[in-house]
């Protein structure tokens, strides 16, 4: 009995270490199968996508590291693939040839500031703030809303197979306080986000990368129940940078998860997706 992560980034993006640290990391930690999903490459530099002549080489590491840990822990191919109309998506011609296990598929660029540089919402507070105002002349509902709008774009026209950290767009309201999220327009964004996650069966992740730094799940804890009556696909991914962050957060997390009613997470089974049991301390099969 243990836990998954299929959202993890390496040293071919942003992410802190080999590939290879996650794998063994993961076996210390009796984990029951791993997936990196490194960001996509784009078209335009980016701090944190891989560039587009590492790719290969990504595959044939995680390839090589299917083989090498076959008998110790399933590990999956996977990208944390931006959706940029015309330019970005989990469809795209580069994506559905690369043949992955699974695809993460995350809104982060929201946007061109007057330079042209494409503007992230989950960018460092002062190039967020710099970002906001030059984009959307500092209006966040108008950004709030473009952000989840995109998200719905995605699941319609480009569903990945798991939808990446459903409501970023609130990451810097611990800051700012930039928007009250009980307010209606936000709760009703995040719905008709969730129902499109259920109507087009799309995975949420329950996203632990900011739980200790901030205190905040993507999405947030009050969404549970809601998730729990529609019914829709979920499973606990850390987004970890860092192998020693693979597992943040997740017992509690399942705490949460089981006190809203959950008695079944999404996981990969023989590279199926499958609705799997578990309880504090992980699902309770061996995938
Ligand atoms: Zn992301
Ligand atoms: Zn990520």
């Amino acid at each position: 009995m243990g836990w998954t992560n299929y959202h993890g980034h390496c040293n071919y993006c942003d992410g802190h270490d080999e590939i290879e640290a996650y794998v063994k990391k993961a076996i210390d930690l009796k984990m029951d199968a791993i997936g990196i999903s490194s960001h996509a490459p784009l078209s335009f530099p980016s701090e944190w996508n891989m560039p587009a002549y590492k790719l290969d080489d990504y595959f044939k590491e995680i390839d090589d590291l299917k083989e090498k840990y076959s008998g110790e822990i399933p590990v999956y191919k996977s990208l944390e693939v931006d959706y940029i109309p015309n330019l970005m998506s989990p469809i795209h011609a580069d994506i559905l040839k690369a043949n992955l296990d699974y695809t993460v598929g995350s809104v982060h660029f929201i946007g061109q500031m007057n330079d042209g540089t494409h503007w992230a919402v989950d960018a460092p507070a002062d190039e967020f703030i710099k970002g906001l105002q030059e984009t959307f002349n500092g209006d966040i509902k108008r950004a709030a809303i473009r952000y989840f709008e995109l998200q719905r774009e995605m699941l319609e026209i480009a569903t990945p197979d798991i939808i990446g950290h459903l409501d970023k767009i609130k990451m810097h309201n611990k800051t700012f306080n930039l928007f009250d999220e009980d307010d209606q327009w936000y709760v009703d964004e995040v719905m008709k986000t969730l129902e499109l996650c259920k109507e087009k069966n799309v995975i949420v992740e329950i996203n632990t990368k900011a739980y200790y730094r901030d205190g905040h799940l993507f999405p947030g804890p009050e969404y549970f129940s809601a998730l729990k009556r529609l019914n829709i696909p979920i499973t606990i991914n850390s987004d970890a940078h860092h192998p020693d962050r693979l597992l943040l957060g997740f017992d509690e997390v399942a705490s949460l998860l089981i006190e809203a009613g959950f008695t079944h997470l999404t996981e990969l089974v023989n590279g199926q997706w499958e609705q799997v049991e578990f309880s504090r301390e992980g699902i309770l099969i061996n995938v």
